[in-house]
């Protein structure tokens, strides 16, 4: 269900136990030849495949409600390279409470924020805990949060020509998928060349901004980006997600294995 096409009535007939899907995503510089909406491209792709999906107890489309993809998200490190727009840090953590507590209030309690840009994962993190904290007396609650090509799918495995091994940014994953979608936004790849993502201190973790990793502002390889390879990543993709909405469906509503 998209809440955007429902009304309030329509709403409040839910059971309180229909799992809350929050699409976050971003709009920041993805390189010389992919557009600044990439992130929310992606994730709205990688959604609306999912919504559409028909799963063991019927189709997806009716068993969960999705809001619409929060695309304003924490990119400050990409502020460098003209375009890129970011909520403050702690404005962020602010904006994703609000929109989770909003539907807490109004009775649900299974929750996902889910992700589609790197910088938001801390955050979706750090504001579920948070939550949790605060509503601790509550033992009904089910606050998630992921990141779409996080969540164990691996392309590569369906796809050995995949040269990366992992989605990194404006890379090939990426180009590959924006070229499957939106094939007349992408730029010339051929002529790009591989950034690394090695920062030489793993698995210490450094601060950073793009800036300090990447000129022109992709890491990894877009050049070896094909829109076959980007099919093969949805389709990955595609059912990670709807493995975790069919978990939090059939979620018992009180124990922590899920
Ligand atoms: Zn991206």
């Amino acid at each position: 269900m998209l809440l955007q096409e429902m009304t309030w009535l329509m709403v409040d007939k839910l059971s309180r136990n229909t799992p809350v899907i929050i699409p976050v995503a971003a709009l920041e510089q993805h390189g010389h030849h992919l557009p600044v909406f990439t992130d929310s491209m992606l994730l709205g792709e990688v959604i609306r495949r999912a919504h559409d999906a028909d799963i063991s107890t019927g189709p997806v489309a009716s068993q969960v409600l999705i809001t619409p993809l929060f695309w304003l998200g924490n990119s400050e490190h990409h502020l460098d390279f003209p375009g890129s727009m970011s909520a403050s840090p702690r404005v962020y953590l602010d904006l994703l409470r609000d929109m989770v507590e909003n539907f807490l209030f109004h009775g649900f309690r299974r929750i996902l924020i889910l992700n589609g840009h790197g910088g938001n994962i801390v955050p979706a993190q750090q504001v579920l805990f948070e939550i949790r904290q605060k509503y601790r007396d509550k033992h009904d609650l089910l606050l998630v949060s992921a990141t779409y090509w996080l969540l164990g799918g691996q392309p590569k495995r369906m796809d050995p020509s995949l040269f990366q091994d992992q989605v990194l940014h404006a890379c090939e994953y990426e180009t590959s998928m924006v070229m499957r979608i939106r094939p007349e936004l992408v730029g010339p790849v051929q002529n790009l060349e591989t950034i690394g993502h090695a920062d030489g201190i793993a698995p210490a973790h450094r601060a950073w901004i793009t800036k300090d990793r990447s000129t022109c502002g992709h890491i990894g390889s877009p050049q070896f980006a094909t829109p076959a390879k980007g099919e093969t990543c949805f389709s990955v993709f595609q059912t990670d997600v709807v493995r975790l909405w069919q978990q939090m469906i059939a979620w018992d509503g009180k124990s922590w294995v899920v």
